[in-house]
C-alpha cells in the first residue's frame, strides 16, 4: 500500500463519460468504491452504473471544482482534457495520471520529442505551421508522408497521407486543416501494428500485459489478439521495457496503452513507437476474461495507491477482442448464444456507423 491508498468506500473520480469510464467504474465498484463520474453528455455511458453523476463542460471550472472536492482520488478515460482543467482537479484531490503526462501525450509534437528524448525511435517528424514549413518538411521526410494535427486526433480524424507530389498543392492541403497546428510524420512502411497496455503503481512497480497486435478497418480497432503471432521473443520483451521507460519517466501512475509498429528488415523486427495514451485502452479489453487482472481492476488498483495485479494470461491461452461498431451489435443474441463469446455493451442508443457500441472476447483453447 502506497501513502495515501483509498480504503473501500472511498470515491474515485473519473473524468470523462464514454465506454472506458464505464468499465473503470464497473471494475471500482467490485472492489466496493463509489464513482463519480463528470461528463459534458447527458446520456453518458458511464453515468448508468455510477453512484454519483455531474454533468457539466471540462472549462466549467465551478463545477469541475466542486466535482474534484467530492471525491478522493481524480482520474480520466481520455485525453483531450485542458491542461489547465488538470491542473485544476489537481489542486483538489490527488489526479492519476498526472497533468504533466496528460499534457505531454496530448500533443503530439511534445509526444514524440519525449519519447526520442528517451531514446526510443519514433516515426521521423517535421512541426508544420505555415504552407511553407510543410513543403520544407515534405522536402526533408520525402514522400509518402502523413500530415497529422498535433492535437485532438482519434480513429484516423484529423490526418491525411500524401502519397505523390501531384496530390494538389501544398497551400490547399495546409489549407484543409483549418490553420490547427500540424505535425508531418514520415510513412513507417510497418508489417503490423501493435500496442503494450501496462500500468505504474504509486510506488513504482509495473506491470504489463502481453503485446497484442491490432487490426484496423476504416481507422477504427477492429479486433486485437494475443499473443502476436510468430512474433521473436526478444520483440515482445523489447516493446515492454519500451512502456516501462515511458512510464517511469512520466512518473505515471495508472494503465497507459503504447501503440507501436512493427518493422521487419534484412536486420530483423524493429518497433517504432506511434503514439501514448494516457489512460486504459481499447487495445486493452481483451485483458477482462484473457488475463488474471483486467486493465480497468489495474488502473483502479494503480490510481487508489493500491499494489498491481497479476498481469499473466488466464491459462497461457490466446485470446482476441473484435470491437462491435455501428450496427454489428445487433446481433447480440447470436453472441450471447455462442459458447465461450463474453459479450460487452456499452449500453449507448443510437448505433451510428464508425460508433463502437460493445465488444467481444473469446479465449482460444
Ligand atoms: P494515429 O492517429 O497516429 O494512431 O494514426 C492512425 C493510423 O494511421 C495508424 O493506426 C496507422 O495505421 C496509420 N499511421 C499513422 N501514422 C503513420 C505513419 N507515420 N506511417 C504509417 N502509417 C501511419
Amino acid at each position: 500500500m502506497s501513502a495515501g491508498a483509498l480504503a473501500p468506500g472511498a470515491t474515485l473520480g473519473i473524468v470523462g463519460g464514454g465506454q472506458l469510464g464505464r468499465m473503470i467504474a464497473l471494475a471500482a465498484a467490485d472492489y466496493g468504491l463509489k464513482v463519480h463520474v463528470y461528463a459534458p453528455d447527458a446520456d453518458s455511458p458511464a453515468f448508468d452504473v455510477s453512484a454519483l453523476a455531474t454533468c457539466g463542460a471540462y472549462d466549467d471550472a465551478e463545477a469541475l471544482a466542486r466535482f474534484a472536492a467530492s471525491v478522493d482520488v481524480v482520474t480520466y478515460e481520455f485525453e483531450n482534457i485542458p491542461r489547465e482543467t488538470a491542473d485544476l482537479l489537481a489542486r483538489h484531490a490527488p489526479l492519476h495520471p498526472n497533468a504533466e503526462a496528460l499534457s505531454i501525450t496530448q500533443d503530439r509534437l511534445s509526444e514524440k520529442g519525449f519519447i526520442n528524448g528517451l531514446g526510443i525511435p519514433t516515426a521521423p517528424f517535421r512541426q508544420v505551421d505555415t504552407p511553407d514549413d510543410l513543403a520544407r518538411a515534405l522536402d526533408a521526410l520525402g514522400l509518402p508522408a502523413v500530415l497529422k494535427t498535433r492535437r485532438f486526433g482519434y480513429d484516423g480524424k484529423g490526418q491525411r497521407i500524401i502519397r505523390e507530389p501531384a496530390q494538389g498543392d501544398r497551400n490547399a492541403i495546409f489549407a484543409e486543416f483549418g490553420g490547427a497546428p500540424l505535425i508531418l510524420e514520415g510513412f513507417v512502411p510497418f508489417e503490423r501494428e501493435v500496442s503494450v497496455v501496462a500500468a505504474r503503481a504509486a510506488d513504482g512497480s509495473f506491470a504489463a500485459f502481453d503485446l497484442c497486435e491490432n487490426e484496423h478497418r476504416d481507422h477504427i480497432l477492429a479486433l486485437t489478439r494475443v499473443p502476436v503471432p510468430g512474433l521473436a521473443a526478444e520483440t515482445g520483451a523489447a516493446a515492454l521495457d519500451i512502456a516501462r521507460r515511458i512510464a517511469e519517466a512520466l512518473g505515471y501512475v495508472g494503465v497507459l496503452a503504447v501503440e507501436m509498429f512493427l518493422v521487419r528488415n534484412a536486420a530483423g523486427e524493429r518497433l517504432i513507437v506511434n503514439e501514448i495514451a494516457p489512460r486504459v485502452h481499447n487495445s486493452g479489453h481483451w485483458t477482462s476474461e484473457g488475463a488474471m487482472t483486467s486493465q480497468f481492476a489495474q488502473h483502479v488498483r494503480a490510481v487508489s495507491g493500491w499494489p498491481l495485479g497479476d498481469p499473466s494470461r488466464v491459462g497461457g491461452l490466446a485470446v482476441e477482442m473484435r470491437n462491435l461498431i455501428g450496427d454489428e451489435a445487433a446481433d447480440w443474441a447470436g453472441l450471447l448464444a455462442e459458447p465461450g463469446a463474453h459479450l460487452h455493451l456499452y449500453g449507448k442508443g443510437e448505433a451510428r456507423p464508425g460508433r463502437k457500441m460493445g465488444h467481444v472476447t473469446r479465449l482460444i483453447r
